[in-house]
């Protein structure tokens, strides 16, 4: 059976560690083009050659998801670049939790302009290409805190949440267009996603969580494989999966 998979033209927005860098290398591996967008240029460029080293298809790009014109840059290059854009998965996130009554408003507007702004951002760069090629898969990483409150995670939650909606209702809109939405909800998982946390007790609490129950980016990879995997007139709407020992 064709993994559907191949071939494949896939942005992937915080692919410089964690769960993008994870999937990029997967769905490499199953046969994708993957253009790999995120700030920090060196660590993508590594990554890049890393995958066509061992006979894959990669781009690097430098991108910051809050800036609508990067982003409808790096699309617009992987389109002239590879022709097309099958799939984009608006992954890149922050989250410095932190109880509302430290009143960090910073970092609420920074996790507001990262965690839905990008991800909008995403969506308009590529609806434009996916509606004219009538195909298309439009992936946004939510979160089990985008189904559930933990103490001190309101605002983070709030822009999983938010990710979740803005999906749904996409997805309502652009089924016309053959354009297929998937929210994907991970639980814990090991990555660098705790470092950004700015509250020394709320950091090292997560720490110890994450440390004891967390899970391999891998499992994330698995997850938007087997969404992207589908024959074409199936869309998986939307995964959660955490951890086996998550509460
Ligand atoms: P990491 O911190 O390892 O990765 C975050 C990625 O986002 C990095 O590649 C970073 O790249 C990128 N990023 C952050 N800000 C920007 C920006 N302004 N522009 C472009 N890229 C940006 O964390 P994870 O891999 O864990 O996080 C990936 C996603 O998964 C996030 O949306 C997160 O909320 C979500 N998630 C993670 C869970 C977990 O337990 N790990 C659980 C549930 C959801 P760079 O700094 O180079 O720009």
């Amino acid at each position: 059976m064709e993994n559907n998979i191949k071939n494949k033209v896939v942005v992937i927005t915080g692919a410089s560690s964690g769960l993008g860098e994870a999937a990029a290398k997967h769905l490499a591996e199953l046969g994708a083009t993957v253009v790999l967008g995120a700030r920090r240029f060196n660590k993508i460029e590594k990554l890049a050659k890393d995958i066509q080293e061992v006979g894959g298809k990669s781009l690097a790009i430098s991108v910051d998801v809050t800036n609508l014109e990067q982003v409808k840059k790096m699309v617009d290059t992987a389109v002239q670049q590879f022709g097309r854009v099958d799939v984009i998965i608006n992954n890149a996130g922050i989250m410095p939790l932190s109880p509302m009554d430290r009143i960090n408003v910073a970092e609420w507007n920074t996790m507001i302009d990262v965690n839905i702004k990008g991800v909008l951002n995403g969506i308009a760069a590529v609806l434009p290409y996916m509606k004219e090629q009538k195909s298309g898969q439009i992936i946004n990483t939510s979160s089990v805190a985008g189904h559930k409150i933990f103490n001190g995670s309101a605002v983070y939650s709030a822009t999983k949440y938010a990710v979740r909606a803005l999906t749904e209702g996409l997805r309502m809109e652009v089924k016309q267009y053959n354009i297929r939405t998937t929210i994907v909800c991970p639980g814990a998982v090991k990555t660098e996603l705790l470092e950004h946390i700015t509250e020394a007790d709320i950091q090292q609490a997560n720490k110890d969580y994450v440390g004891e129950v967390g899970i391999s980016p891998d499992s994330f990879a698995r997850v938007v494989a087997f969404a992207i995997s589908q024959p074409e007139d199936v869309d998986i709407n939307e995964i959660i999966f955490r951890p086996t020992a998550q509460e």
